[in-house]
């Protein structure tokens, strides 16, 4: 079953994401997909505070991954430099640690994606509107998407 969630303004989706934060626990995955400008950094951000972490959160494009120390750590993935290919660069250590992951474009490294993971879309419908689809797959992900759309 897909959730959907529409937004309004950058503060209203930075607050949705900081209550999902919250409610994360160490080993749980969430893909993050959207065009540029569609609010991934804006919903990292709110995640990343739901967390405890006070360190700013900002793109890992150039990176590919930067972790932060929050109650429990955010591991913030961009994968979109690996290319179509997606390089096994040992990711299933972060899926299965001691953190929350977030990945940017994950279908690119889709082999190697856990099978139990939060699917987030992410669709830029006019200057300020945001219509958020939330896919589980799991019924870990899917008490979590039932709790956050209450
Ligand atoms: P991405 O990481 O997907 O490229 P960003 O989060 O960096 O996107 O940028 C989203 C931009 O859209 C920001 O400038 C933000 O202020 C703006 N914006 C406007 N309305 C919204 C909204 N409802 N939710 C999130 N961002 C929004
Ligand atoms: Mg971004």
């Amino acid at each position: 079953m897909i959730y959907k969630w529409y937004s309004s303004h950058p503060d209203e989706t930075a607050y949705f994401a900081e209550k999902l934060g919250s409610l994360l626990q160490a080993g749980d995955v969430l893909l993050l997909e959207g065009d540029l400008g569609a609010g991934k950094t804006t919903f990292s951000k709110g995640i990343a505070k739901g967390l405890g972490v006070e360190r700013n959160v900002n793109s890992p494009t150039f990176t590919i991954m930067k972790e932060y120390i929050g109650r429990i750590p955010l591991y913030h993935m961009d994968v979109y430099r690996l290319g179509e290919d997606g390089e096994d660069l040992g990711f299933d250590e972060y899926f299965e640690g001691e953190g929350v992951c977030i990945v940017e474009w994950a279908h690119i490294i889709e082999e190697q994606l856990p099978l139990e993971r939060l699917e987030i879309s992410i669709f830029h419908d006019s200057e300020f509107s945001r219509r958020f689809e939330f896919l589980p797959i799991g019924t870990r992900y899917e008490e979590i998407c039932k709790e956050i759309m209450k």
